[in-house]
C-alpha cells in the first residue's frame, strides 16, 4: 500500500502545481506573427540605417555601429535614438516602416481561424506602433477585432522590451497579474524579464535569433510555428487534468 501512498503525494503535489487558465494571450508582432525568414525585418532594418544616415548626416557604417550600440545598451534601435538623440518616435515610426509589406507579408488564414478559436484575451505587445501592426494585421488577412489592445512603443512610456517597465505598463493597463498571462515571443532577450521578473508563462516561437542557445531554458515552451500554439495551450491547461493522470501512471 506504500504505493498508494507515494501515488497520493504525487497527485496531491501535481493538483497544487496544476496551473491557472490563461486570461490574457500576449503576443509579439514583429517576426511572431509572421515567419522570421520573410525578409520584412531586413527591409526595416534598411530603413533604420538610412533613417540615421539622414537624421545625422553620417556614413552607413557609422549608422550600423551606432545602431549596434542602441540594441545593447537598450534591446531596440529606438529606444536608444529617443534617450540620447530625442528623435520624433512618429517620424521615425514612418520612416522605418515605409516598405511594400504585401511583398513579405503572405496572408495566414489558419492564423485567423486559429485566433478566433483561442478564448483568452489576446493583445498586441511589440516595440513597433499602432500604424505598423494593423498594416501586418492587414496583410496577413487577420481580423484586428482578435485583439483587445495594441500595447506600443509610446504606450509602454517610450520605454521598449526588454525593459521591465514596458511589462509593468502592460499589465496595469490589462489589469492582469503575470502568471495570469502567456507571452507569446519570437525574440529570447524579450522573453526573460516577462518569466523572471512577471511570472507569466513563456512561449518562444520561431527557429530564429536562438542559434547558439538552449532555447528550452529559454522559456516555458518553444514552438517553430506559431500554428502550434493552440495544441500547446489545450494540452498544458485544458488537458492538465489527463496529463497529470498519465504522468501517474507512467512513473
Ligand atoms: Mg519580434
Amino acid at each position: 500500500m506504500a504505493c498508494g501512498v507515494i501515488q497520493g503525494v504525487i497527485r496531491e503535489r501535481s493538483h497544487a502545481m496544476r496551473m491557472v487558465d490563461p486570461k490574457y494571450l500576449v503576443f509579439d508582432l514583429d517576426e511572431t506573427l509572421y515567419p522570421t525568414s520573410n525578409g520584412l525585418m531586413e527591409a526595416i532594418r534598411e530603413r533604420i540605417i538610412l533613417y540615421m544616415m539622414g537624421r545625422f548626416g553620417i556614413s552607413r557604417e557609422k549608422a550600423e555601429e551606432r545602431r549596434t550600440t542602441y540594441l545593447a545598451r537598450y534591446g531596440l534601435t529606438l529606444a536608444g535614438l529617443y534617450i540620447e538623440d530625442h528623435v520624433d518616435v512618429k517620424d521615425y515610426m514612418a520612416f522605418v516602416h515605409h516598405v511594400p509589406l504585401g511583398q513579405y507579408v503572405r496572408p495566414n488564414e489558419a492564423l485567423d481561424r486559429m485566433l478566433a478559436r483561442l478564448s483568452p484575451a489576446k493583445v498586441i505587445f511589440t516595440n513597433s506602433d499602432v500604424a505598423h501592426s494593423r498594416r501586418v494585421l492587414s496583410a496577413l488577412g487577420v481580423s484586428e477585432s482578435h485583439f483587445e489592445l495594441i500595447f506600443d512603443f509610446e504606450a509602454m512610456g517610450c520605454n521598449a522590451k526588454p525593459h521591465p517597465e514596458s511589462y509593468r505598463r502592460l499589465l496595469e493597463r490589462i489589469g492582469a497579474k503575470g502568471p495570469e498571462c502567456i507571452l507569446i515571443e519570437d525574440n529570447p532577450r524579450n522573453v526573460g524579464p516577462a518569466r523572471e521578473l512577471f511570472g507569466m508563462k513563456t512561449v518562444l516561437v520561431g527557429k530564429g535569433r536562438s542559434e547558439g542557445l538552449v532555447r528550452s531554458e529559454l522559456a516555458d515552451w518553444v514552438i517553430d510555428d506559431l500554428l502550434e500554439l493552440e495544441g500547446l495551450i489545450a494540452r498544458e491547461y485544458a488537458g492538465t487534468q489527463g496529463r497529470t493522470f498519465g504522468r501517474d501512471g507512467a512513473t
